[in-house]
């Protein structure tokens, strides 16, 4: 496989939470793949700095302020980055919130919110993104963001666990009903990866999941928003051309109880 099956120059990619962490590493290397990126995400000050980091590169980015959550605002902002760069070939729909409570404990804002961000805010970016791409006649990628949360029980992770195996059953769904327009839809499950979401636990809570890793963990590390973004990459681009509906598991070697 020539190595410019990974060019994605004269395509547009769609990234959101591309404010942070895996978004934001997903948003520069789909630039500097060479694709235009319109860039999503609620926090704005971020956002720039994302912008910022494309541009210094030689990129080509848009930022949308939008809450993934909001349907309509979605929709309103992959018209505006379809009127600005033409329909998305590739969606990654990164964006998402962590909660962690015990089941019994668990109150239903809670919920509500980690569903509405997680799952329903990849549904949205999905049918906005697909119904672009069918429109257009444009063959496309999506690839949506789970977690090595599905694939095990972790105490106090019903919520978001919950969201993520719904974004699996979602991407398998829209694989099976995509295929036929050229559409491709693939997860991304990464383990954990060193990421503001994952430093807000204290520090007790890292020093124990860096001495799991060390000890379970074939590669011995946490993961970096870059081996992720470099995952997004493969399914995004012609390299992985006859692959949808799979789960990709960036994640050191085992899927690791938080
Ligand atoms: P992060 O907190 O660094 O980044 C998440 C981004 O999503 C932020 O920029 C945030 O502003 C944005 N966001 C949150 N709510 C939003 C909303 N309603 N609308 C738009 N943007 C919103 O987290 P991260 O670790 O980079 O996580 C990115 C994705 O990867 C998430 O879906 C997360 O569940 C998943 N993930 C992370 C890990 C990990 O260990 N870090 C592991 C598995 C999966």
């Amino acid at each position: 496989m020539p190595v410019t099956a990974y060019d994605l120059t004269g395509r547009t990619a769609f990234v959101t939470g591309a404010a942070s962490g895996i978004g934001r590493a997903t948003a520069v290397l789909l630039a500097d793949a060479g694709a235009t990126v319109h860039c999503a995400d609620v926090a704005e000050k971020d956002l720039a700095q994302t912008l910022t980091a494309i541009e210094d590169a030689g990129g080509t980015a848009h930022p949308h302020l939008v809450d993934v959550s909001d349907r309509a605002a979605l929709d309103t902002a992959m018209a505006a980055a379809v009127s600005a760069s033409g329909p998305p070939h590739v969606l990654a729909a990164v964006a998402g919130i962590m909660h962690s409570s015990p089941v019994l404990e668990t109150r239903e804002e809670d919920l509500d919110r980690v569903l509405a961000v997680n799952f329903k805010g990849v549904l949205y970016a999905c049918q906005a993104a697909a119904r672009s791409m069918i429109d257009a006649g444009v063959p496309g990628s999506i690839i949506t963001m789970a977690s090595s949360a599905v694939d095990a029980a972790n105490p106090g992770l019903l919520c978001y666990s919950a969201a993520k195996a719904a974004v699996v059953q979602l991407t398998k769904t829209l694989a099976a009903e995509l295929g036929g327009h050229a559409i491709r839809v693939n997860a991304v499950a990464p383990g954990w990866v060193r990421t503001p979401m994952t430093g807000r636990h204290d520090a007790n809570s890292q020093r124990r999941v860096e001495a799991a890793m060390a000890r379970i963990s074939p590669l011995g590390r946490v993961g970096e928003p870059a081996d992720i973004a470099h995952a997004v990459l493969h399914l995004a681009s012609d390299a992985s051309s006859f692959t949808t509906g799979q789960i990709l598991r960036p994640n050191g070697g085992v899927a690791m109880p938080w």
